[in-house]
């Protein structure tokens, strides 16, 4: 029902979702239906990139200096706050931190399925939201403005999203 984190978090009274206010360690965040994401892409999918990316990297400096910890611990932190989003669980299957490329895959990444819902199956990744994020999480973590591209997409069919990211 609940991950690990967001149990332990529940458990300190860092989690809460009361009063038409959703809490997570004293930031506040919006549970939207995942349509919601996938049509602001339409707006300006490059806009959208680069704001989702903004606000990945905003977001990550936050709880960095809530919750510290040192490199190794701050992927965990990415990860589990990352998970908490609802975007999906993401699997590092690369990790260079010398040439800063890492290589994600979100096997059950929410807004792939709901693109595939929508649009049966796409030309391009749908994923850009998520892309951004993750650009700006680990531009964070590697101390480096990286950039973020999907390369396989469950909305073009493909068994899972993959990520580049350097
Ligand atoms: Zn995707």
């Amino acid at each position: 029902m609940f991950s690990p984190f967001i149990k332990k978090l529940m458990f300190a009274r860092q989690f809460s979702i009361d009063n038409g206010v959703i809490e997570l360690i004293g930031k506040r965040q919006v549970m939207l239906p995942s349509e919601a994401l996938l049509y602001f892409d339409l707006i300006d999918e490059k806009k959208a990139y680069e704001l989702a990316k903004k606000s990945g990297k905003e977001t990550i400096e936050y709880y960095a200096k809530r919750l510290g910890g040192s490199s190794e611990g701050m992927l965990k932190i990415i990860e589990e706050i990352f998970e908490s989003f609802g975007l999906g669980k993401m699997k590092v299957t690369k990790f260079d931190g010398i040439q800063k490329v890492v290589e994600i895959i979100i096997p059950d990444s929410t807004i792939g399925h709901v693109a595939k819902e929508k649009y049966k199956k796409t030309k391009d990744p749908a994923c850009c939201i998520t892309a951004g994020m993750l650009a700006g999480m680990f531009s964070f973590l590697l101390k480096k403005d990286v950039q973020c591209k999907e390369v396989t997409c469950i909305a073009m069919g493909h068994g899972g999203c993959k990520f580049e990211i350097r």
